[in-house]
């Protein structure tokens, strides 16, 4: 198994969307950055590179590159993704804390996680999501997030698959 951990923050600004977690929430200002500051699909994709000792968001996608000018999020948390199924690993959970003071988080907290589990090819219940607002902390104008990920070695899932297969076979066979 391989765990990882993954940081971002971004400022809000006016006049832009604001995108968490692969949604589009609506709110007076969005999260400033090179792409589409996705702060949370931001942190998830270090959390994955980090599990396998990648080189982390910035590297892979330098801000200095205009080709990543406005770009949907997705794809670096589905290029993250690659690299973690090539090096032989599937995702098996993440979990996230979001710290900021608005918007409220907990209406939209099903379909973040619904969108996020659908990029990373697995259950919703394997990807947790908490919000928090930044008591005590100057934090007014920025959105932070953690994530860490569990990896597991594919083969040794496959094998899990197998012996519950096999072991559901042998239940019914004695039922007969
Ligand atoms: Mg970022």
């Amino acid at each position: 198994m391989r765990i990882g951990h993954g940081f971002d923050s971004h400022e809000f600004r006016a006049g832009i969307s604001l995108k968490i977690g692969g949604i589009t929430l609506a709110h007076d200002q969005g999260l400033g950055g090179h792409s589409d500051g996705d702060v949370l699909l931001h942190a998830i994709t270090d959390a994955l590179l980090g599990a396998i000792a990648a080189p982390d968001i910035g590297a892979l996608f330098p801000p200095a590159d205009a080709k990543w000018k406005g770009a949907d999020s997705a794809v670096f948390l589905r290029e993250a993704l690659k690299r973690v199924r090539d090096a032989g690993y599937g995702v098996a959970n993440i979990d996230a804390s979001l710290i900021l003071a608005a918007p409220k988080i907990g209406p939209h907290a099903g379909a973040i996680r619904a969108r996020v589990a659908e990029l990373l090819g697995v259950a919703g219940d394997c990807v947790g999501l908490k919000a928090k607002t930044p008591e005590g902390l100057s934090l007014e104008n920025t959105a932070v997030a953690h994530v860490v990920s569990l990896l597991e070695k594919r083969p040794a899932k496959k094998l899990t698959a197998d012996r519950a297969r096999a072991k559901s076979k042998k239940k019914k066979s004695k039922k007969r």
